[in-house]
């Protein structure tokens, strides 16, 4: 055995201990695990205290683990504060960060800080103790408010259909299994989805255990928190995501660290709530890109989810129409237990699809009109009926580009390799890529030609041709522009639920959950474009967003019958066009799964993305040759494929040059290995390379 360190020398005080501390290091300095901390008095880990590192005062976390022992004790620097009075971060928690930031190669005490809520980073012990009274007290009025109204008004859940009944036996069962696998509930829009998640979590709750239900976008989290607020009137419930105030965010937090609130909603950054008592994780929708985080750890809020339920031991329930191709792949291989809900309750159809033929339109000259007749006479019949309709078309503004037809002369943006969009509404030119917006020139800055004119088409200009056609209709456009602020998106949807709307426009923002009651007719005017994309994704995420479009129609079983699905299309014919029309998920899967394989694509190969960016593009390129020429000569290259690197779509965004490359490996941990030998490597080349700006790796990347 050692000596204790408070033997060490005569002017250290006497009782100091060594801890292991999580702190927020900057990335390019290279630690990447806890640094070692002295403290007067032992503290559990998982405890928050605040350090010194270099100049600064930071929060961190005591870390479980033996302290490294390899710097000298008169070199250590001693703890300022330690944070008591704060339950210390449990140690599945703890292990929940240092997989993220091992498996997505940033430093611990990164990931640890940076899924906190930002506030708790700023308390001292005073402060804090203040906040944990008033969430003690809020807590104890809002039980006793909640009871109240739960004795007046807790909604009587639905008798179960048969198929929910089967599916519940069956999670019941796992909820008391002692290592449940993950729960793949696969069901059409409307099959009793939630209905299942709620009567789930309910168990759970039964049992005094917490429950984390995970969604994916922030504007879905009060319609969902709204039915699980009914079915709980006596929970305590929290919600969890960015849009919140700093101080409501730490508030609900700490409820549920402290296990006040039994029930936390989030988006993915609640996946790491801290729930002393969670039960039960349920991730809707998840096939859904928005979990995947887009800077910093590039997490999977989803693969994470699964990754919690195994360490604690919980079930974990992955709910969607179209499960992602990866969730898919492994509960065919048993991995996941598949279960399935068919068929919409009470029978409801799912809306007839029509594929119309674009090529069978007479040639006309210029832009091809998005209103076909065909579609003009469906969506007069709607109106004519008091039924209403959905256009989705997946680009906001007016025209994506301005041309004039004398020189040629194109919007483009200066800073970007991409065109600037014509916003009509306040007459601006805006670049969608970093912001770049000038008001519209009168005339063509080239040459001077008056008649400049819009190519092509957005919601906008889509919205302004549906009120020509129909001058007695009420048209309404729902998307990033025009629910800029707060209020705007809730207010919009209430319009269209009470009915005040007879066609709706928008971007994929309306595809997604809304249960609309009053839509019989939903067209995608114009999704060829995924088919042809160089991301081997793009199909798969186009067939997920038809199908949840097409589930916004006949939600209302008595209309179910005459809904339809309309997608105009030059390509008819195509596989995803034929599965879609059969409603067909699963042999779309199959023949995606197909393709995957036989070209070495995800599920059955990893891939790693190493993204730089430059002044120039000779910088990021110079960077990632070099980054290349070094993977080549580490003893995993065997079993791993670097490509050479390429431009990123927008090439350019700001003036900065965008070059990614490419990393294959069949096998995931000899991917992870390469990774971790290669990231020290990376920091010290960006010292090299002068030219180059940033860098990051992307594990499981979304985007290719
Ligand atoms: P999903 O989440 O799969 O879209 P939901 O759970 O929202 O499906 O169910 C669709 C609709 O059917 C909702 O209005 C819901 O209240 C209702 N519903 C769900 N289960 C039942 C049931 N067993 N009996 C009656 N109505 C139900
Ligand atoms: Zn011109
Ligand atoms: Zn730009």
């Amino acid at each position: 055995m050692s000596e204790p360190v408070a033997d060490a020398s005569a002017d250290q005080p006497a009782a100091m201990v060594r801890l292991r501390v999580a702190v927020d290091t900057p990335q390019h300095s290279g630690l990447t695990g806890p640094l070692d901390y002295l403290s007067p008095q032992p503290l559990a880990p998982g405890s928050l205290v605040r350090v010194p590192l270099g100049r600064r005062e930071l929060m961190g976390i005591v870390w479980p683990g033996e302290p490294s022992g390899d710097t000298d004790p008169a070199l250590l620097r001693p703890i300022l504060s330690a944070l008591d009075g704060l339950p210390p971060l449990s140690a599945a928690w703890c292990q929940l960060v240092e997989f993220a930031a091992s498996y997505y190669q940033r430093s611990v005490g990164e990931v640890a800080l940076s899924v906190l809520p930002p506030q708790l980073r700023e308390l001292d012990g005073q402060k804090l103790k203040l906040r944990l009274k008033r969430v003690a007290k809020l807590g104890a009025e809002s039980r006793g408010a909640q009871a109240e109204a739960g004795r007046a008004a807790a909604a009587q859940p639905p008798e179960l259909s048969p198929a929910q009944a089967e599916v519940l036996r069956q999670l019941d069962e796992m909820l008391t299994s002692p290592a449940p696998a993950p729960v793949l509930l696969y069901g059409i829009t409307g099959s009793g989805k939630t209905e299942v998640y709620l009567r789930a979590a309910e168990h759970a709750l039964q049992q005094g255990r917490q429950v984390l239900v995970l969604v994916p976008e922030i504007n879905l989290t009060p319609q969902l928190e709204a039915r699980f607020a009914e079915r709980f009137a006596d929970r305590s419930i929290v919600s969890l995501h960015s849009g919140l105030t700093p101080a409501l965010r730490l508030r609900h937090w700490l409820a549920a660290h402290l296990g006040e609130a039994e029930l936390v909603l989030g988006t993915r950054l609640a996946v790491f709530a801290s729930m002393p008592r969670l039960g039960l994780i349920v991730v809707d929708e998840e096939h859904d890109p928005s979990y995947k985080q887009q800077d910093g750890a590039r997490y999977s809020a989803r693969d994470l989810a699964v990754y919690r339920a195994h360490l604690e031991k919980l079930p974990v329930i992955l709910g969607s129409a179209t499960p992602s191709l990866e969730s898919w792949q492994r509960a065919n291989e048993g991995r996941y237990k598949r279960l399935a809900l068919p068929g919409r309750i009470g029978g409801g159809a799912l809306p007839k699809v029509r594929l119309f033929d674009m090529k069978l339109l007479p040639l006309s000259k210029g832009v091809t009109t998005a209103l076909t007749r065909p579609l003009i006479e469906a969506l007069r019949s709607r109106l004519e009926r008091g039924e209403q309709s959905l256009i989705f078309l997946n680009r906001r503004g007016y025209a994506p580009v301005l041309h004039c037809g004398e020189c040629n002369w194109k919007s483009d943006c200066p800073h970007c390799s991409a065109w600037r969009v014509f916003h009509k509404g306040d007459r601006t030119l805006r670049c969608h890529h970093c912001g770049f917006t000038e008001r519209v020139p009168s005339a063509c800055p080239t040459c001077g030609n008056q008649d400049i004119a819009p190519l092509g088409r957005g919601t906008e200009r889509l919205e302004e041709q549906l009120a020509e056609t129909f001058p007695e209709a009420r048209v309404a456009r729902i998307d990033a522009d025009s629910t800029k602020h707060k209020g705007q998106l809730e207010a919009q949807l209430q319009a269209v639920h009470a009915g005040e709307v007879d066609i709706l426009v928008g971007t994929q923002m309306i595809t997604k959950g809304h249960d609309f009651r009053g839509i019989t007719l939903v067209a995608a005017i114009n999704p060829d474009g995924a088919l042809f994309s160089s991301d081997f994704r793009a199909p798969e995420r186009l067939f997920a967003l038809l199908m949840q479009a097409g589930g916004r129609a006949g939600r209302d079983a008595a209309q179910a019958a005459r809904s339809e699905m309309w997608v105009q299309t030059w390509h008819p014919e195509h596989a995803l066009y034929k599965a879609l029309a059969k409603h067909d998920f699963e042999a779309f899967a199959a023949s995606q799964l197909a393709e995957r394989e036989s070209a070495g694509l995800p599920p059955y190969a990893h891939l790693a993305l190493l993204r730089a960016e430059g002044r120039t593009a000779e910088a990021a390129k110079g960077f990632l040759d070099a980054a290349a020429a070094f993977a080549q000569q580490m003893p995993e290259a065997a079993q791993v494929l670097v490509y050479p690197c390429i431009p990123m779509s927008v090439a350019r965004v700001a003036n900065v040059e965008r070059m990614q490359m490419l990393v294959e490996a069949s096998n995931r941990s000899a991917l992870q290995r390469l990774l971790w030998h290669w990231m020290p490597e990376l920091h010290a080349l960006k010292r090299e390379h002068k030219g180059l700006l940033r860098w990051a790796v992307d594990v499981d990347p979304l985007a290719i």
